[in-house]
């Protein structure tokens, strides 16, 4: 869009972790929990907003309360099932592994290939490589494959962008890691479940920071026979849950039944305004109330 001589400013809801901000531009992202007079004046000021890798504007919290009020035109971008009707127009697929999938057809269905330069290609590569779980999520497609063969032909170098993202560890993340994994991991192997749970203090032991359990939960789902993993963390306003499963088990409606969250058939994330005895207790009883549907 800069290369089209628009005005674009890009704005997160909260902050992300450090391993993505080698991307150009990443400077001036701006955070709207940081900054939230400008990015609402900006917001107000705009002619377009580009909603991208999320289905209701409930999941941005405040930020979609300014977009609402906001009498732009809104075009969304997105892979997520079942999006709420709040834009105008929109370029969606649950089929896509990944949003930046559909930010590459758009661009070429915009007829802008020769504006794909090397540095937007790092960027949706790292997109498509960080939510295929490096191209190993079955919604990795041969039309997936052939998108990254021709981000490679323009420059990427896939080596590089998987050290900066998963090679770019600090010794507290891997302590957390350890830590969790011998202490933290709990296994239900009758409801063929596995599920960390994290406490405030834990956090502040390992010096957490945005990020270091990014991929956590992939630990409990690779257990043998395990369908289906959580991570439950006390936050400091309230309890996170990630949930991840294979197969049939449909954590995208577990997380919208009963933890106020949602995402896709196999990797969601909710929450839950209680405390950490309460939050674990309630998803205990789930899962025992779900046996029948975890065990295959
Ligand atoms: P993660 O567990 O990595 O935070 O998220 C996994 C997937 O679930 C992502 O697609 C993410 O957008 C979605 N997700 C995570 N938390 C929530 C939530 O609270 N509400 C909704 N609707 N989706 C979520």
């Amino acid at each position: 869009m800069i290369k089209q001589k628009h005005k674009v400013n890009v704005i997160v809801p909260n902050d992300y972790p450090d391993f993505l901000t080698w991307m150009k531009g990443n400077n001036d992202v701006i955070v709207y929990n940081k900054e939230k007079d400008k990015a609402e004046k900006l917001i107000l000021d705009s002619d377009l907003i580009f909603c991208l890798d999320f289905n209701s504007l409930e999941r941005i919290f405040d930020l979609g309360d300014i977009i609402s009020s906001s009498s732009s035109k809104k075009i969304l971008i997105d892979h997520h099932p079942n999006p709420t009707n709040f834009y105008d127009y929109s370029l969606h697929s649950s089929k896509a592994a990944a949003t930046c999938e559909l930010i590459y057809d758009f661009i070429d269905a915009m007829d802008l290939m020769k504006d794909l330069d090397k540095s937007i290609s790092e960027c949706l590569y790292a997109g498509i490589m960080t939510d295929t779980g490096s191209f190993k999520f079955s919604s990795t497609s041969s039309k997936v494959h052939r998108i990254v063969a021709d981000l490679i032909d323009r420059g990427v170098d896939i080596n590089k962008i998987h050290r900066l993202i998963y090679d770019n560890n600090t010794i507290n993340k891997l302590k957390l890691l350890g830590f969790s994994i011998s202490k933290r991991l709990n296994f239900l192997e009758e409801f063929n479940t596995a599920y960390f749970v994290l406490t405030r203090n834990d956090l502040k032991r390992f010096k957490y920071k945005k990020g270091d359990t990014e991929g956590l939960v992939n630990y409990a789902l690779s257990i043998k026979n395990v369908n289906f993993a959580s991570i439950i963390i006390e936050e400091k306003e309230l309890i996170k849950f990630s949930f991840r499963s294979i197969g049939r088990f449909s954590v995208n409606d577990f997380a919208k039944d009963y933890f106020n969250g949602g995402g896709h058939k196999n990797a969601a994330g909710g929450r839950l305004d209680e405390n950490l005895d309460v939050a674990l207790s309630k998803f205990l009883k789930l899962v025992r109330e779900n046996k029948q549907k975890l065990i295959y």
